[in-house]
């Protein structure tokens, strides 16, 4: 028996190698002016954002910079970038466009929804359990995002992660009209990406598609989005820790970076996404990061519960890892606790190669902050993970992580 289900996605993907000359025609079908939002500096630096607006007037779109936003999206950024865009005067036919990693993407989608909702003070007011609870009533800006990192997935949720750090929260901006309307990926723009935002990039992906497989509100189509990224993804990132140029490598992330947005954006995530974003509040750890660093304990925590399709996971490691120098066979004998271990071995090796620490000693947490992590790390994504986690355990698998 199949359990109903709602599936959402974006309305248009266009994915390849290269295919960011296509940006001009793909907004025009949005609108007439663009309003653009930008992550990294490299991407200015290196003319990446010039060469797309020029494409985007060349196709006789008009092009406004918006914003570059390099750090994860606070309140003041999203309620900054708003004013801006209002004081220029909106028009029919405005639409968004953001090129960048997670950041510029969630800074864009805000501001897409905020300019149309203009019943609140702040975005705050429209946060998950923080703000007054306002909805998003009036469909958002047109948008159409070009992913720079290959990680996040969030060119394809309903949903926007933004910061505050006093007080300190880390909550979604959420509605089903906040899927962007066009996900231009091109994967040769994640090339440069230097070997850290590789590595913290691709780990959140991967957890996303882990979380999202075993995950509470778990789905049928979404479920096989997270194998197919998988499958992607592990012999990826192994390949990508020896060789950051590699272009199958590229392209499988970014196909699987994208597979993991629409999944989690379906089924939700779990217990190492509820605590990264509280990593992110109390000390600043970057998200990818405090996911890699969290998905061991994940996978430990939920062995027995989702052993199933961990230990489904383990058997198709083995396949899709055949011969990865230095990881241990396994041998299938049948029983699904091996298969479990050797998944959790595949990610404990997976993280040593990409530099990932073990402990959350070492990325700037301390032991004084534990108790305020654990406190803050329940909310959407904590409630997706497949069991209840008490507060003493959550607290207590700190302690040992740390
Ligand atoms: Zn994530």
């Amino acid at each position: 028996m199949l359990v109903p289900y709602d599936f959402f996605a974006p309305h248009r993907i266009v994915f390849g190698w290269g295919r960011r000359v296509e940006v001009g025609s793909l907004v025009k079908s949005l609108g007439s002016r663009a309003f653009i939002v930008n992550g990294s500096r490299t991407l200015e630096a290196n003319g990446t954002i010039d060469e797309l607006c020029r494409l985007m007037q060349s196709a006789g779109a008009t092009t406004e910079r918006l914003a570059t936003q390099t750090r994860e999206p606070e309140v003041a950024d999203v309620d900054a970038a708003v004013e801006q865009l209002l004081s220029l005067g909106l028009r029919e036919n405005d639409c968004v466009v953001a090129i960048g990693g997670g950041s510029a993407i969630d800074l864009a989608k805000a501001v897409t929804a905020m300019a149309t909702n203009r019943h609140g003070d702040s975005v705050k007011d429209f946060l998950e359990g923080v703000g007054r609870g306002l909805k998003i009533e009036r469909p958002p800006l047109p948008l159409l995002v070009m992913p720079t990192t290959a990680g996040t997935g969030t060119e394809a949720t309903k949903n926007a992660v933004i910061s505050s750090f006093d007080p300190p929260f880390k909550k979604s901006l959420r509605s089903d009209l906040m899927v962007p309307k066009v996900v231009l990926v091109d994967p040769e723009l994640t090339v440069s990406l230097p070997r850290d935002i590789t590595a913290h990039t691709g780990m959140d992906a991967i957890t996303q598609l882990i979380e999202s497989l075993i995950s509470r509100r778990a789905k049928p189509i979404p479920r096989d989005l997270c194998w197919q990224g998988l499958k992607l993804a592990l012999p990826a990132m192994f390949e990508l820790s020896r060789d950051l140029t590699n272009r199958a490598a590229r392209e499988a992330m970014s196909h699987a970076a994208l597979l993991s947005g629409m999944a989690l954006a379906n089924s939700g995530l779990g217990f190492a996404h509820g605590v990264a974003a509280s990593l992110g509040v109390h000390a600043k750890v970057p998200h990818g990061l405090a996911c890699a660093v969290m998905l061991p304990s994940a996978l430990q925590l939920n062995r027995d519960v989702a052993q199933a399709d961990l230990a489904e996971l383990g058997r198709r490691c083995c396949r899709w890892l055949h011969g990865e120098d230095g990881l241990l066979p396994f041998k299938d004998d049948g029983s699904d606790d091996a298969a479990v271990a050797h998944v959790q071995a595949v990610i404990g090796t997976l993280n040593g190669r990409l530099g990932v620490p073990p402990r959350l000693s070492a990325i700037g947490v301390t032991r004084e902050q534990l108790p305020a992590i654990a406190k803050s790390s329940r909310g959407n994504s904590m409630d997706g993970n497949p069991r209840d986690v008490s507060d003493e355990e959550l607290l207590a698998t700190l302690e040992q992580l740390w």
